[in-house]
């Protein structure tokens, strides 16, 4: 679904990260880690056509990214930002609506059965009662389970998602992997940010480990979460990601 060849992404000509080569399919999931300022966000920028490769190629399908139309590829990649204050008191069902957006001709209204995706969405996150609510008036993990349910609805076949767990409580944390679970298991390709390598752990078939400048380890998180290779990433002695991931194992 999700492909990347030879990609170099950065700013302005400058290189960030070098030479990225990965195959997301359907149904799985692969999870981008590295420290702050290793290029996260400027990969997923790239993914979404935000900023165009500095080199190598994205490919959606079988076509590249740029090859895409607006139309196209809102129907077919959904992004998850991080779930901040919202600006405008939309209720958490027009939030959720707005997923449809890309299925809707111009100036259309959403239909009775937009209405309908949109509920069921609200209902798979476990939301449907926070409906009528002002999205800006909900917690922050109840945005992002909001969030979530808006990508849901665009029934978008590849999700993107920038640290989906932080700034969640515990619960919600659970709720939102939980949730990511689900969807790749309805055949979703799944490409997420995180900064917990216990929540890569568990819902990752193929991790990503990114920094100084390069694709530092690749493959799967049985082989690449190490704590050695946790420790030379986050440069933290590895007997204290031992003591930590020790009590996920
Ligand atoms: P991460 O998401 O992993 O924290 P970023 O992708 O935000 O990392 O940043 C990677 C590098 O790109 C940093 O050196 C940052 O200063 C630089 N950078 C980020 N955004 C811009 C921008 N809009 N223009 C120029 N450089 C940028």
């Amino acid at each position: 679904m999700l492909e990347l060849s030879d990609l170099t992404v950065g700013h302005r000509g400058r290189a960030v990260l070098r030479s990225i080569n990965l195959r997301l399919e359907s149904g799985q999931v692969a999870v981008l880690l590295g420290p702050n300022g290793s290029g996260k966000t400027t990969l997923i920028r790239t993914l979404l056509g935000h900023l165009p490769p500095l080199w190598g190629q994205v490919w959606l399908g079988r076509q590249p990214l740029r090859e895409w139309s607006r139309v196209a590829l809102a129907r077919t990649l959904a992004y998850v930002p991080q779930a901040h204050q919202g600006l405008f008191a939309f209720t958490v069902e027009e939030v959720v609506l707005m997923g449809r957006t890309a299925h809707l001709g111009v100036f259309a209204l959403p239909s009775q059965a937009d209405r309908r995706i949109a509920q069921a969405a609200l209902e798979q996150m476990g939301i449907p009662h926070l409906a009528e609510k002002p999205y800006t008036e909900v917690s922050g993990g109840e945005r992002q389970l909001a969030l979530l349910a808006r990508a849901l609805a665009q029934e978008a076949q590849v999700l993107v998602l920038d640290e989906p767990t932080s700034n969640l409580d515990f619960g919600n944390q659970l709720r939102v992997l939980a949730q990511l679970e689900a969807l790749r298991d309805q055949g979703k390709a799944v490409f997420l940010s995180t900064h917990q390598p216990e929540h890569a752990r568990r819902v990752a078939d193929q991790v990503l480990l990114v920094g100084e400048g390069s694709v530092l380890g690749q493959g799967s998180p049985q082989t690449w979460l190490t704590p050695e290779n946790l420790g030379r990433l986050y440069r933290v002695e590895p007997q204290h990601i031992e003591a930590y991931l020790g009590n996920f194992r």
